[in-house]
């Protein structure tokens, strides 16, 4: 997926969720390291973390668009759109956003997570410890799990 691409499903969302046109860009920046997305006051550009597609999917980076697009619209129609504002909590939970973005991959911290997926419906698990293969299985559909990576990583926010 490139930047327009991104920007077009960004704009379907706006119209879907919000029934708002989202008349601006999208950029996939991968110079964000601990944050899921960003979006701009100045310039009412939003930034995506391409990890967040890469590691989680279509889903996982739909929710964090949503995220984004709640402080885009706030910001737009001049309401209060800070993370603490009770207008901000009310349209991220009508519209289904992600209050946080999934850990993410991070070199160079201490903190190392598990990664399993299962086999059947390829979901993924992430955890601290290692799992014991024989006694666990997905949550989903009952599958065999597979420890597919180990990432050192911190915890991260959506902006
Ligand atoms: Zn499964
Ligand atoms: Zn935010």
């Amino acid at each position: 997926m490139d930047n327009q691409a991104l920007t077009k499903l960004v704009q379907n969302i706006s119209q879907e969720k919000f029934q708002r046109p989202f008349k601006h860009q999208a950029i996939f920046n991968s110079r964000l390291r601990t944050t899921g997305g960003r979006y701009h006051l100045a310039d009412h550009h939003i930034d995506i973390n391409p990890k967040i597609l890469t590691y989680y999917g279509q889903a996982e980076l739909i929710g964090v668009i949503i995220h984004e697009l709640c402080h885009y619209h706030l910001h737009l129609t001049g309401q209060p759109y800070q993370h603490q504002s009770q207008a901000f909590r009310r349209l991220l939970a009508q519209t289904g956003g992600s209050r946080y973005a999934p850990p993410l991959p991070k070199t160079n911290h201490q903190q190392k997570v598990e990664v399993y997926q299962c086999r059947q419906c390829q979901r993924k698990y992430f955890r601290q410890r290692k799992l014991n293969l024989d006694r666990y299985a997905c949550g989903r559909c009952g599958g065999k799990l597979t420890h597919i990576a180990t990432y050192r990583q911190s915890k991260n926010k959506v902006s």
